[in-house]
């Protein structure tokens, strides 16, 4: 049996995935699942029909920090995509953080006169690295597929190439290194002809037949059955198209008074992971009997304010305690110094276990707003 490990440029991948969705129309959906066998059968035809085991696809990507509020939704897209291949395809993911220091994601939205350049850090060294580690390590693996398209990888592939393994390269034409793709390969990068995932096309698609599933959401009018060929993640409930669409609409009319303006606040650029202890945990219950939840997480720095979206999937806001110690990404610095917007703002919640816990509590502070559940929630009982 031909040990295959599968190695994904995954920022690249995001985003070129669109040429190759754009080929077969805007209905395309690309089956993550799918993609490590097929590069497997692939192997296996080139080696005359040898048994081929993919025994890990590893993928390495980025996401923004620090960025603009208005892009939100863009880093949940980007989260929710890694969330995917974690939890239903195994996908080994490791992610590595890109500073936009307040600044919106896409060049075309900033000023045009900002020269800002954001920085990706780590992604293709922690690709090369786990390649050559676990070439290194006896028997973990027999053939590399490195799914990428940047020049920079030449090296590793080389390098791969003569501890002895074989190297196979898939790429996107559109989007490749011309070295990967030189039939004559003189630099030497690989033992297969290039694979092309726009050749793939048809083996990735994601197919999904409909049936009939029932919306889960308190927002929901009607017959709540639906008949749809929607994906749904493991464990996940639910929702319709309406109710999603109703449910997007009101975290923004929400967000328009619980988000202050990013402007006035510093942004930490070097260390945007924290520690902290849940202060207080509110819900606020909607018209539609929906309801708000959200809460307020203090450190020395002062008070974050934190929504149950920002919470990490595993963590349940029902679960949380006040005094529980947490892990969390600043996405706006506190500015106990501030009288009307004192709070920061905290992302990607993480609840720690006590004895996790890198530094003691932090002391109340003196200077920071008074966090109260006394009252009913009001704009101008938490001005945030
Ligand atoms: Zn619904």
């Amino acid at each position: 049996m031909v040990k295959v490990m599968i190695f994904i440029d995954g920022s690249w991948l995001y985003a070129n995935q669109h040429i190759l969705s754009k080929r077969f129309g805007d209905n395309y959906r690309l089956d993550y699942g799918k993609l490590p066998q097929v590069l497997g059968e692939i192997i296996a035809e080139n080696l005359g029909g040898m048994p081929v085991d993919v025994v890990r696809t590893c993928l390495f990507g980025s996401n923004a920090i620090n960025y603009d509020i208005d892009d939100e939704q863009l880093v949940q897209n980007r989260r929710d995509f890694y969330d995917l291949l974690r939890e239903e395809y195994h996908y080994e993911v490791e992610v590595f953080h890109v500073n936009y220091r307040g600044k919106r994601l896409k060049r075309s939205d900033r000023d045009p006169e900002d020269d800002f350049h954001p920085q990706e850090k780590c992604v293709d060294i922690a690709l090369s690295t786990a390649m050559l580690y676990y070439a290194a390590i006896p028997n973990a693996y027999d053939i590399a597929v490195a799914v990428i398209g940047d020049r920079d990888f030449i090296p590793t592939l080389q390098h791969v190439r003569k501890i002895g393994k074989r190297v196979a390269v898939a790429g996107i034409k559109e989007s490749c290194a011309s070295e990967y793709a030189d039939y004559k390969d003189p630099k030497r990068l690989k033992d297969f002809d290039i694979i092309w995932l726009g050749d793939l096309l048809d083996k990735l698609e994601l197919k999904i037949s409909k049936r009939r599933l029932e919306c889960q959401s308190p927002l929901h009018i009607g017959s709540r059955f639906v008949y749809t060929d929607e994906f749904i993640r493991k464990g996940r409930r639910y929702y319709c198209h309406e109710c999603k669409e109703k449910y997007r609409v009101q975290r923004l009319e929400q967000r328009d008074f619980i988000q202050p303006p990013m402007a006035e606040y510093s942004f930490e650029p070097d260390s945007p992971t924290s520690y902290g202890e849940i202060k207080k945990l509110l819900v606020r219950r909607l018209e539609d009997g929906s309801e708000n939840k959200y809460g307020f997480i203090r450190n020395e720095r002062g008070d974050y304010y934190f929504h149950s979206m920002d919470l990490m999937d595993d963590v349940d806001f029902e679960f949380l305690r006040e005094g529980d110690p947490v892990m969390f990404d600043v996405a706006i610095q506190p500015n106990p110094g501030s009288r009307d917007k004192p709070n920061g703002k905290g992302v990607n919640v993480k609840l720690m276990d006590r004895r996790e816990q890198p530094v003691p509590a932090s002391p109340p502070l003196q200077s920071s707003a008074p966090v109260s559940s006394s009252q009913p929630f009001s704009p101008q009982s938490y001005q945030l």
